[in-house]
Parts: structure tokens; C-alpha cells; sequence
């Protein structure tokens, strides 16, 4: 057995997510709040483009970086909506965004290298990191700093070992977007350390309530050592698709295609089809925006309400990061707690790397119902505990 793997656990957000669905088999009741996972039905046109395809005979094999039409479109995506400079050559279409920070990683590390993830960050970077057999190593930001992104951060953890550093924005799980500030401190960081890549993990772009998040494969003199991941699943409603794509260095994207070639092969024609046509979806996509915004008011307002809970309200993403300050309680005794007696299914923030604070994470990407539901349950328990 690979020892890396036998020691790995399994995506926490993946379990909790299956516990949940187990939970409503027996109680419809439970809310579940743990996944990222938008409600909305994917846009019906979506839909109807990927059937399209389907129905007229699209399911054989495509160019293993994707179809021409797509890589173009994505590019001109990234040109026009990002200021990337670029180029659809350069474009690798994958299962999800998760296959393609897989595959990036894996393209970029040599075994025993090591690469910065932030924390907290999402739960899948680190183990992603380490099953491409590199060493992943934490760049500590700080609830009391509202996890602001420091030069002095990311010098505390970079090596001479260093090849990587991955960073999401908007972030997942703390709400926050990469500010013009922030991107000049990573700017300079990388131009400090030149053999460092960073891969942006972008997959929530569109869902901002106030300014839009930094785009660092936009800084010239950067880009060439940027990989920028997004993909359909949270903008678009296409968590089940499976589809999602990066645009690299021309050096990581040779190898990264090469090792997709003998490992994906491609991904079907005909949700390619739907995934072109979701690019021309901004109407859609800002409708379901706007809900969230609404949610997040809600759900934000709401918890704030309840003595020794805070939550700052995200800058972006779907998710509030909870922080509770109630004495005898760590992250995984109240998420446990809120389980059993709120009914409400959230993530404990120790998934994430937190461990100075109790803080859990909530997805507001449900029915507008559930989150006001949520919350008073939530108040109750909290209430309950004295
Ligand atoms: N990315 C989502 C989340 O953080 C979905 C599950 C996963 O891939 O981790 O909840």
C-alpha cells in the first residue's frame, strides 16, 4: 500500500456532506450546511446544450485538453473578465477544479518539494499536495488580523525547498477576497523568490458582494508563473458535472497534459457543450448571486444576534465562517453539539487547519427557508447551553 495514502484521511467535506444526506434519510429535518454545494438547478440552457450534444452524438472521445471551442472561450474568458493574458494553447479542461489543481500539483512538484497552503485553507489543497508525494507547509494568517494575507506570513514559511503556493480567492472557508494590498505583498514575495510558482484557485470568482477578488495571474510580472484554476461547479450550478479547467505556463501545462492524457483522457463532449455555453451565462449566474447576497445578510445578521457568536460578513463565496466563543467548547464538540441538537450539519473548523479559535463553517448556498431556520436553531442550542 502507498503509505502516504494509507495515512490520508478522506475529504472532510465529503463526509460530512454523505452524513448529512444519512441523517435526512431518517430525520427530512436535518439541515445540512456543510457542503458547498448551490441549491439552483443549473441554467436550463446549460442543460439544454449538453443534451444537444448528447442526443446528437457527442460521446466519443474529444482532444484530451478539451475541444477547441471551449479552451477558446475560456481564454477569452480569462482576457476579458480576468486581464490574463491568455492563451486557449494553454487551456487543460479537467473533471472539476479538484482535477485540476490535482494535476497542476502533481505537473509542478518534484517528490519531497514543498508547497505553501494557506491556513486555514480548503481541506483538499494539503492532502492534494501530499499525494503528489510533496510536503505541504501552512502560511499561519490570523482571525485577529481577519486573516489578511502578510509578506511576513509567507516569508515565515517559505524554504529554498519552496516550489509552490497555492492560494484561493475568494476564499473558501473565510469569505475573503485577494485585496489590491494583499496582491502587492504576494507580488513582491514572488519576485523575492523566483523559483516559487503560485497556483490561484479562483473556482468562486463571480460570487462577490462588494469589490471583485485580485486575478494575480493579471500581473505581468508574475504570469508566467501563474496557474489559474476555476471551473462551472459554484458560479454556474454545475457541482455534479464535473468540470472545471486551469491555464498554465506553457512548461506545467506540457506536463500537466501529458499526465492527464494517461490518466482523465478527456472529458465528455457533450458537458464540454454545456460548459460553452455557460460561459455566456452571466445573467444567470448573477441572479443566483444576488440570492446568495441575500442569504448571507440573513444568515450573517441572524448568528450575529446570538451571544458569543460572531461572524464577519464574506467578502465572497457562499460560506460563513462562525466564530464561537462559548466556554468548554472546541470546533469539533460544536459541531457535534449543533448536530445533535440543532439538527444543523456545518463543518468544524479544524477541517480547515483553525485550531486557535472555535469557529465552524456554514454553507448559505440552501433555500433562503433553511437559513432562517437554521440560524433560530442554532440560536436555541447555543441558548440552551447557559
Ligand atoms: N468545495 C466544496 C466544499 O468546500 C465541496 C466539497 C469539497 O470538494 O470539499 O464544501
Amino acid at each position: 500500500m502507498n503509505h502516504i495514502l494509507e495515512q490520508m484521511q478522506p475529504s472532510a467535506s465529503m463526509q460530512l456532506m454523505a452524513r448529512a444526506k444519512a441523517m435526512q434519510e431518517k430525520d427530512p429535518g436535518v439541515i445540512g450546511l456543510a457542503g458547498g454545494e448551490p441549491d439552483f438547478p443549473t441554467p436550463a440552457r446549460i442543460c439544454m446544450a449538453a443534451m444537444r450534444g448528447l442526443t446528437e452524438g457527442d460521446t466519443h472521445y474529444t482532444p484530451a485538453p478539451g475541444i477547441p471551442a471551449l479552451r477558446e472561450a475560456i481564454a477569452e474568458k480569462l482576457r476579458r473578465e480576468n486581464g490574463i493574458d491568455a492563451d486557449a494553447a494553454r487551456v487543460l479542461v479537467t473533471p472539476g477544479g479538484k482535477n485540476a489543481i490535482y494535476t497542476a500539483v502533481c505537473a509542478i512538484l518534484d517528490p519531497g518539494d514543498e508547497a505553501l497552503v494557506l491556513d486555514p485553507s480548503w481541506v483538499s489543497y494539503a492532502p492534494i499536495v501530499s499525494a503528489a508525494q510533496g510536503a505541504p507547509v501552512r502560511v499561519k494568517l490570523h482571525a485577529a488580523a481577519r486573516y489578511r494575507l502578510t509578506r511576513e506570513a509567507l516569508e515565515a514559511a517559505v524554504t529554498e525547498r519552496t516550489r509552490l503556493l497555492i492560494i484561493n480567492y475568494p476564499n473558501n472557508p473565510t469569505g475573503r477576497i485577494l485585496h489590491a494590498d494583499e496582491a502587492d505583498a504576494l507580488e513582491a514575495f514572488l519576485l523575492a523568490h523566483p523559483r516559487v510558482l503560485l497556483l490561484s484557485d479562483e473556482i468562486y470568482e463571480a460570487i462577490v458582494y462588494g469589490e471583485r477578488s485580485v486575478s494575480m495571474g493579471a500581473r505581468p510580472s508574475v504570469a508566467e508563473r501563474v496557474v489559474t484554476v476555476n471551473g462551472f461547479s459554484k458560479c454556474a450550478a454545475m457541482t455534479g458535472w464535473r468540470i472545471g479547467y486551469l491555464h498554465a505556463p506553457r512548461e506545467v501545462f506540457a506536463a500537466a497534459s501529458k499526465l492527464y492524457s494517461h490518466s482523465v483522457s478527456c472529458v465528455s463532449g457533450f458537458l464540454q457543450a454545456g460548459a460553452v455555453e455557460a460561459l455566456r451565462c452571466a445573467r444567470e449566474i448573477e441572479d443566483m448571486r444576488l440570492v446568495y447576497e441575500q442569504r448571507r445578510d440573513l444568515f450573517i445578521g441572524a448568528l450575529n444576534e446570538i451571544p458569543g457568536v460572531h461572524a464577519d460578513y464574506p467578502e465572497g463565496a457562499f460560506y460563513a465562517w462562525v466564530r464561537f466563543d462559548l466556554p468548554g467548547m472546541d470546533a469539533a464538540a460544536m459541531s457535534e453539539y449543533l448536530m445533535e441538537k440543532a439538527r444543523v450539519v456545518g463543518m468544524p473548523g479544524t477541517a480547515y487547519g483553525e485550531e486557535e479559535i472555535c469557529a465552524m463553517r456554514f454553507s448559505f448556498a440552501n433555500a433562503t427557508g433553511d437559513m432562517a431556520e437554521a440560524a433560530r436553531r442554532i440560536r436555541e442550542a447555543v441558548l440552551a447551553l447557559g
